[in-house]
């Protein structure tokens, strides 16, 4: 017993799979885990995990695996050492630079790789190649949320911590499964309404589990949040029941907004949101009786072509009622994958260094060229979005697309995939064999988060660290160290040797992360941005009443009303919503190697209502196609009054065409920040068996 004991390994790491943030310890001898082992001072969970990050490691020691780099060569892929594919791609990138310019490459980074690994990305893309043609998967999900952030409060981040989620006497959860996709910070809601009576007002188009627990919910039509927020907020001005005091002293811009709201009237909201006036003044008398109100969004609000602009109306709803900067108050836009914060943190986007500071700012460009020693790039890049039209224009001739199975999981999947056809070169790095891969002329084998060091930054941009569980499985590498080998097989004078110097670098250079560094994180310390010089930093991020603009006033920003696309009509008759699964992780490139899980949830599904299923004739089991205005999948059908009348709900889980609800979603995209409306879907149904 005394020798196994020596063998037992105990290593803390983050979880991979979402923006909750769990750390724990994973208990290891030599390749195998034993154990998950949270503990009481993991700072976003404590003792909880869901199951994924419990049991959803089975991707790490996967068969699947990619171990080997491959190479395209006459149509198949063969097997290929490091060197020699580095090489490939330093000429190729090499060429089409020197032929078609900087602009005609572009790089998507990996939200589930570390701040270091982002930060790197960047840097290559910037530095070595001389582009800012790099963004990261934030284009897919929260960027409206971001920008709504920028434009009223000044940091595009959730405004304090899930502790205030916790303490807040009223939760606003618009278009949020918060039980399925944040799964541990719905425990934590769900504790503070059963211990505390904190409220729940849950707006969502599913009787999801946070809407079945909920206080209040309601269920607007597709795709109106903005009107019934609007309309509220207006009574509320109206009623005279405004923070009057809060506004004048924190806030400008006001009578602007006023002015704004002057069509959001209540018979608007009755009318577009098909929600009742006793439902409307509820949900007033809701808000007006909390003293502290968090709002909650996540892809329900920003996945839509008025994205940014309704995500905005929730904090221009928040400030009329003074419900930024203490505590218990706030905006959270929920964050996705595990370090999609970190991603756009680290300047992983096409006009922002890391710490969001403007790469049109000469100041700022200036501290990088002379770190970097390099001249820079002064010109906005292309976003995700502009990229796949860009390829399709003929101007993009090359992609290096890291850790996203973009052509399955971008909205329009195969206009995408038509567009990856159309490129020059493009290299994927990857664990698996992904969607994407199939398109690439050089795979690279990327190592998951246990087999690296460095750290993820979650969704109340608390930054922990993540150290090696296993080393990397075969000739698969850490990102890091990829990006880093490229770098030099290109010319750079990269020498980094841990991920500590990135970080360390990074921080030297981002005002917002001065403070911030390895010996602060240690185990399972951690650090929330900013982080000044002295290693101070603010849960909540304007709880000195200073709001992050120059006047240190938040600024209402009025927003206006905009019909949806791809509306149902005679023939595309049906509402089709998609979002997450508790089980699975996206498109399941990762979970679906955890046999348990695969048990769990086998294949993909289509919620049916009662009402539309007997009409139609189809009960449990039965299999449909489903056509939207742009293609086709078929899938079996799982009735539920979940979802009432013509509206279904599709789980984003699928990586085949024949099976994945991008194939039907459409290339609209939000008009502020390009984020594709992959909520805004018209479909029919076909019967194809019954059985
Ligand atoms: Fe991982 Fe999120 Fe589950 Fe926590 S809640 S264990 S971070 S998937």
């Amino acid at each position: 017993a005394a020798m196994r004991e020596t063998e037992l390994k105990r290593t803390k790491t983050v979880c991979t799979y979402c923006g909750v943030g769990c750390s724990f310890e994973m208990w290891t001898r030599d390749r195998e885990l034993l154990k998950v082992q949270p503990q009481p001072e993991a700072p976003a969970n404590g003792i909880s995990t869901c199951i994924k990050g419990k049991f959803g490691w089975g991707h790490i020691n996967s068969e699947h695996r990619l171990t080997k780099p491959l190479i395209r060569e006459n149509g198949a892929f063969r097997e290929a050492e490091w060197d020699e594919a580095y090489a490939l791609i330093a000429r190729r990138f090499g060429e089409i630079k020197a032929e078609h310019g900087p602009d005609a490459l572009a790089f998507i980074a990996s939200s589930k790789c570390s701040n270091e690994e982002g930060y790197l990305m960047q840097k290559f893309a910037r530095a070595v190649m001389g582009t800012n043609n790099i963004d990261n998967c934030s284009r897919y999900c929260q960027a409206p949320a971001t920008e709504s952030l920028w434009r009223t409060v000044g940091y595009g981040a959730d405004t304090g911590s899930i502790a205030d989620l916790e303490a807040s006497e009223l939760l606003i959860i618009v278009g949020s499964n918060t039980a399925e996709s944040h799964p541990v910070i719905a425990t934590r809601m769900k504790r503070a309404a059963k211990l505390r009576g904190q409220k729940h007002l849950v707006a969502d188009l599913r009787k999801n589990e946070m809407a079945q627990r909920a206080d209040m919910f309601i269920k607007p039509e597709p795709g109106t949040d903005m009107i019934w927020l609007n309309a509220v907020a207006r009574t509320i001005i109206e009623m005279g029941r405004a923070d009057d005091q809060f506004i004048k002293d924190n806030a400008e811009n006001y009578d602007d907004y006023v002015a704004s709201l002057e069509g959001f009237t209540m018979e608007f909201a009755e009318q577009r949101c098909g929600l009742s006036r006793d439902q409307l003044d509820r949900v007033v008398d809701m808000v007006l009786e909390a003293k502290t109100i968090c709002g909650v969004w996540a892809m329900g609000v920003t996945q839509h072509t008025m994205g940014a602009d309704t995500a905005t109306a929730l904090c221009n709803l928040l400030l009329v009622t003074g419900n930024f900067g203490k505590f218990g108050t706030g905006g959270y836009p929920m964050r996705g994958h595990n370090n999609v914060q970190g991603a756009s943190d680290m300047g992983c986007m096409p006009d922002r260094f890391p710490g969001y500071d403007f790469i049109s700012d000469d100041t700022v460009r200036v501290r990088y060229e002379d770190a970097w020693g390099v001249e820079l790039p002064t010109g906005k890049g292309l976003n995700n979005h502009e990229m796949v039209s860009t390829i399709h224009d003929g101007d993009l001739k090359s992609l290096y697309v890291v850790g996203e199975d973009m052509g399955i999981v971008d909205s329009d999947a195969l206009h995408v995939q038509s567009a990856f056809e159309k490129l020059d070169f493009m290299v994927v790095q990857d664990m698996f064999f992904s969607r994407t891969c199939e398109y690439a002329d050089v795979v690279l084998p990327a190592s998951p988060s246990v087999e690296k060091e460095g750290t993820f930054t979650n969704t109340e941009r608390r930054i922990q660290r993540l150290y090696e569980v296993f080393p990397p499985l075969g000739d698969s590498r850490p990102d890091w160290r990829i990006h880093t080998e490229l770098a030099r097989a290109m010319g750079a004078d990269w020498a980094y040797g841990h991920p500590s110097e990135i970080f360390d670098e990074m921080a030297s250079l981002a005002d917002m992360f001065a403070g911030a560094n390895y010996d602060a994180l240690e185990g399972f310390k951690s650090q929330q941005w900013p982080v000044a010089a002295d290693g101070t930093s603010q849960a909540n991020l304007y709880s000195d009443g200073q709001f992050h603009f120059d006047s240190g006033r938040a600024r209402f920003h009025p927003v206006h009303w905009n019909e949806p696309t791809d509306q149902p009509d005679e023939e595309f008759d049906l509402h089709l919503n998609n979002g997450r699964l508790l089980e699975h992780f996206h498109e399941g490139n990762l979970t679906d190697e955890t046999a348990g899980i695969v048990f769990k949830i086998e294949r993909s599904f289509v919620e049916v209502s009662p009402e539309l299923a007997a009409e139609r004739g189809v009960k449990a089991g039965s299999i449909v196609r489903l056509v939207s205005r742009r293609g086709a999948i078929k899938v079996s059908v799982e009735v539920t009054d979940r979802v009432q009348g013509r509206q279904m709900y599709m789980p984003m889980h699928g990586k085949k065409n024949i099976e994945a609800i991008n194939v039907l979603t459409s290339f609209e995209s939000d008009k502020d920040t390009d984020t594709p409306a992959y909520k805004e879907l018209a479909v029919k149904m076909e019967v194809l068996s019954v059985e």
